[in-house]
């Protein structure tokens, strides 16, 4: 398994260009104009004499997972000489895993694109900036004029920052469709709708750094040695002082590896699972019967679902021995308090949302949320997943997850100071402004599907695949078959991204070179919700442009570019970033996007030292009181000094202080019981000594606050609630009080608005337990779900179970991250991994004769045929595969390399198993299913 020879051959040329890059620099911005041949060659490679070097050290952080990772930059004269570890973050003290060590590649990648260019003949040739812009643009309009606008798909990235996510989302806007989506429909959308509709917010509960508090935690569909390395540092810290550990997953993961007690449980049985831990607690009495009582609603119910999950048939359904599940449900609830971190291996379902709230009734029963080394822990993905859903593109919300309704559109149209009428008018109609739009998961079934079946008046006829992997979704040769029908397919990317390989075009796909979050500014938002400041590294490389220059000359050439920056100064073409940010303060009040103005971030970038690396807190300095990257809810303005909220619904706190309780956003009260937390049970501090509805301007006059606000804010508050009041004057308000602006509530265990109000079990879709499908069936197809036809019932009638033996699941490594196009074109990482792979127990692959490092074919229900290497490993069972999901590059047997722009090829390439991936997808968000599929192996 080696490709060393590549490597090397490329480590050459990179020392090359580096000599040149750091003469002829002062400097990216030189190197921008220079040709291709003159900067590879590095001609300019002679010294200039006297030339004194300006090194400075650039505060920034890590693009890959959402751990946050800080790291410092060492630049000398405009070019980026080496990386030093960041020993005063509180979130990494100075560690990094491989990703992290190695992001300075960033700055010299040889793989990445440098200049637009355009498919001509099948063969990519390079144009001009000016060239790209216009055609593009010219095809827009022209799709337009015949299509609508909802003949596009915007499919933007988590890997932007808040302020170009944010950006982009008002670009859909005012582009005039709701088709934009990014990473989070497919990593963690069923999160965020499960615990946002149990809690209140979308989000993790409490921090990495707090897990020092607890004394167990389970992970389940979670390999954090491999997915978050860093964040298995602040949880061995606790193992070292005595915390349990309990790993739930089918594969013996190198997390596993750590646990006390490792549950191998059957792919799509979370649920069984959670309610046969549940049947134990319950059946012992180890509930918090306080916590249950005070500050939940609909308890009853889950009681009632769970004590049909006897051990004996928890056993059966998820594989699991009765023995080990009680053991698991006593290790949580004894040694408390107690944490559950999950990652894909949950919400990557047809039932994911459901499995998600399984999990969150497990963490209130215990009494779990809202106390620190408690929480329901979600560690998402890319380094701004958390960011790009609370501000990005979001098919079916607005920035801060306002929705689309009339109401959100008014306030938004405020914020941004344009007419509501104006952005109506650019719809195809007002229905279509408050309908979702189509997600990234299904965008291929929009151009393939027939018109009829599509709940809007085109298909679509032309994609943007804005730094985001196509192999990250499932059913590549439909997502291929898609791709060949577009009038036109537009890749912005520091990478060429398997998107311009896959294709099979001959015409109509332009490549766009995007810089990359080292060569700009601005913030991000980790999985604890702590808002960093990265500052800019390097210019931006060769031709390369930022995302948000990039979406402002599209809305100059589209023309609604004053609209766009109405309030946002631009320098150059570039949109100023922390205008964008301040834009962000004004509008985003619902999630606390407020308090958290370019100022505090930097202050808190530059200060990261003063924080306490378990509380994250600033006990002294510039920063002090504040909880680092201000975790929102960070709430009212900035000039209210709110310090950010370390852990959610923490009322032992007052909410000044960064307390919380459950939010109220589901009414006072449903079928006569009501909805708002028990009398007593309130934050410290608060004034009122019960349970209360969230705020706005009748509730202040009847309390006899409203004279507090001043006579400008109460002119703006006037008619208004705490999310649409643009004066921060209720929030201030209400929080001088010790109240939660959003209210006082009970978190919900029957969510009355889910196809499920309390979880149940529903077999995955290709089941190889087929005496099981009758008992626990799917969903019934549905019609119409988000503007598309969905498959439940009628793919699960089909048995593949005779052909496709094999269960077949996916996860992480720690080399690489998501679809993996920058990580697989890094040779230090290249080195570290080099083909992809497939694991098979000895017993499986004795029955194939095949060993480690042999090529076999795993092939699927779809027909698709995927050519990997063999990984022999007892890590997983016998009649279960595990494949990684970070390659491509391949295409069932075939490598692609020829079909990239020259030079393009990522070094490591392998078949992307999301090629063979069957059909699934959650019944609430879309999010497709990648942890349950059948296949079979055979030797190649
Ligand atoms: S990939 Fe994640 S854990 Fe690794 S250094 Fe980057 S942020 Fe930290």
């Amino acid at each position: 398994m080696s490709l060393v020879k590549t490597t090397r051959d490329s480590g050459l040329k990179r020392r090359r260009f580096l000599v040149g890059a750091g003469v002829a620099a002062g400097a990216g911005a030189l190197a921008r104009q220079l040709p291709l041949n003159v900067i590879e060659p590095a001609v300019a490679a002679d010294a200039v004499p006297g030339a004194a070097a300006v090194t400075e050290m650039k505060h920034t952080v890590c693009t890959h997972c959402s751990v946050g990772c800080s790291v410092e930059a060492i630049v000398s004269n405009g070019v980026w000489i080496r990386q030093e570890a960041a020993f005063d973050s509180p979130i990494n003290m100075g560690a990094h895993c491989a990703k992290g060590a190695s992001v300075r590649e960033h700055g010299f990648g040889e793989h990445r694109l440098r200049y637009p260019m355009k498919l001509v003949g099948g063969k990519y040739q390079r144009i001009s900036w000016d060239q790209a812009i216009d055609e593009i643009g010219d095809k827009l309009l022209q799709l337009r004029q015949q299509a609508g606008p909802d003949a596009l798909m915007l499919i933007g990235s988590s890997k932007h920052n808040n302020e170009q996510a944010y950006l982009l989302r008002k670009w859909a806007a005012f582009w005039g469709s709701n088709n934009c989506d990014h990473q989070a429909r497919i990593c963690h959308s069923t999160t965020v709708a499960g615990v946002a509709q149990t809690f209140g917010y979308g989000a993790m509960t409490n921090s990495f750094n707090d897990l020092h508090h607890t004394k167990a935690v389970m992970f389940i569909g979670s390999n954090p040695a491999e997915a978050h390395p860093i964040s298995m540092l602040h949880f061995l810290h606790a193992k070292e002082l005595g915390a349990k550990m309990i790993v739930v997953d089918p594969r013996f993961t190198r997390t596993a590896r750590f646990a006390h007690h490792f549950v191998r449980v059957r792919p799509g049985t979370d649920i069984p699972l959670v309610w046969g831990m549940l049947w134990h607690i319950f059946n012992n009495g180890w509930e918090d019967k306080e916590y249950i009582a005070a500050r939940t609603y609909g308890m009853e119910d889950v009681r009632a679902e769970v004590a049909k999950w006897t051990p004996d048939k928890v056993s059966d359904v998820t594989g699991v021995p009765e023995s080990s599940v009680r053991l698991a449900a006593e290790m949580l609830a004894k040694n408390k308090p107690s944490s559950v971190v999950w990652c894909m291996g949950i919400t990557q379902h047809h039932v994911g949302t459901a499995n998600v709230r399984a999990l969150s009734i497990l963490q209130l029963v215990l009494g779990n949320i809202g106390v620190p080394g408690g929480g329901a822990n979600i560690y998402r993905g890319h380094d701004n997943v958390q960011g790009a859903t609370d501000v990005g593109p979001n098919g079916d919300s607005l920035p801060g997850y306002y929705g689309i309704a009339e109401g959100a559109w008014k306030h938004f149209s405020a914020a941004w100071g344009v007419d509501y009428d104006w952005i109506k008018s650019r719809f195809g109609s007002k229905e279509l402004m408050e309908k979702p739009g189509i997600t990234v998961s299904r965008w291929f079934d929009a151009v393939n599907e027939q018109n009829q079946f599509i709940d809007q008046p085109s298909n679509l006829r032309a994609v943007f695949y804005w730094g985001h992997a196509p192999n990250s979704q499932t059913r590549l040769p439909d997502m291929k078959a898609a791709m060949q029908k577009l009038d036109m397919l537009v890749v912005v990317d520091p990478y060429p991204s398997m998107t311009a390989a896959m294709h099979g075009r001959t015409d109509g796909v332009y490549l766009l070179p995007a810089a990359s979050q080292f060569e700009t500014h601005g913030s991000c938002t980790a999985s604890n919700r702590s808002i960093q400041w990265r500052e800019r590294v390097i210019m931006p490389l060769f031709e390369c442009k930022t995302d948000h220059e990039i979406m402002y000359l599209f809305a100059k050439k589209l023309g609604f570019h004053n609209e766009l920056c109405k309030n946002i100064k631009v320098v150059r073409n570039e949109p100023v970033i922390e205008d964008i940010l301040r834009e962000i303060n004004r509008s985003c009040w619902t999630i606390g996007y407020t308090g958290c103005s370019p100022e505090r971030l930097k202050l808190h970038m530059e200060n990261k030292h003063t924080f306490n690396p378990t509380t994250m807190r600033a006990d002294d300095g510039p920063c002090k009181g504040d909880y680092y990257g201000l975790p929102w809810p960070c709430w009212g303005t900035p000039e209210m000094k709110h310090p950010g909220t370390p852990i959610l619904y923490d009322i032992s706190k007052s909410v000044a202080e960064g307390g919380l309780p459950f939010r109220a956003n589901w009414g006072v009260e449903h079928n006569g019981v009501s909805l708002l937390a028990a009398d007593g049970s309130t934050n410290k501090d608060s004034q009122l000594d019960t349970g209360y509805p969230e705020f706005d301007h009748i509730f202040l006059k009847k309390l006899g606050w409203w004279a507090e606000l001043t006579p400008q804010e109460q002119a703006l508050a006037e008619g208004k609630n705490w999310k649409t009041d643009s004066s921060g004057g209720i929030i201030r308000v209400v929080i001088a009080h010790g109240c939660a602006p959003w209210g006082n509530a009970r978190a919900r265990c029957n969510v009355w608005n889910f196809p499920d109000p309390v979880p149940v079990h529903r077999e995955p879709l290709a089941s190889p337990r087929r005496d099981l499908v009758a008992a626990y069936p799917t969903y019934d197809d549905k019609a119409n779900f988000w503007r598309l036809p969905t498959l439940y019932k009628s793919v699960q009638a089909v048995d593949y179970s005779k052909d496709y033996p094999m269960i077949m699941t996916s996860g992480r490594l720690v080399e690489y991250e998501g679809g993996g196009e920058e990580t697989r074109s890094n040779p230090w990482l290249a080195e570290l991994q080099q083909n992809m792979f497939v694991e098979l127990n000895p017993n499986d692959a004795a029955q194939i004769n095949a060993r480690t490092s042999d090529y076999v074919w795993v092939e699927t229900p779809t027909g698709a045929r995927m050519k990997m290497m063999a990984m022999v490993t007892e890590r997983v069972p016998i009649g279960l595969v595990w494949m990684p999901f970070h390659f491509g590059g391949w295409w069932m047997g075939e490598d692609l390399e020829r079909h990239y722009p020259e030079g393009g090829a990522p070094t490591v390439r392998g078949e992307a198993c999301n090629t063979g991936w069957t059909y699934g997808y959650d019944a609430v968000t879309m999010m497709q299913e990648t942890k349950v599929s059948l296949c079979r192996v055979v030797r190649a």
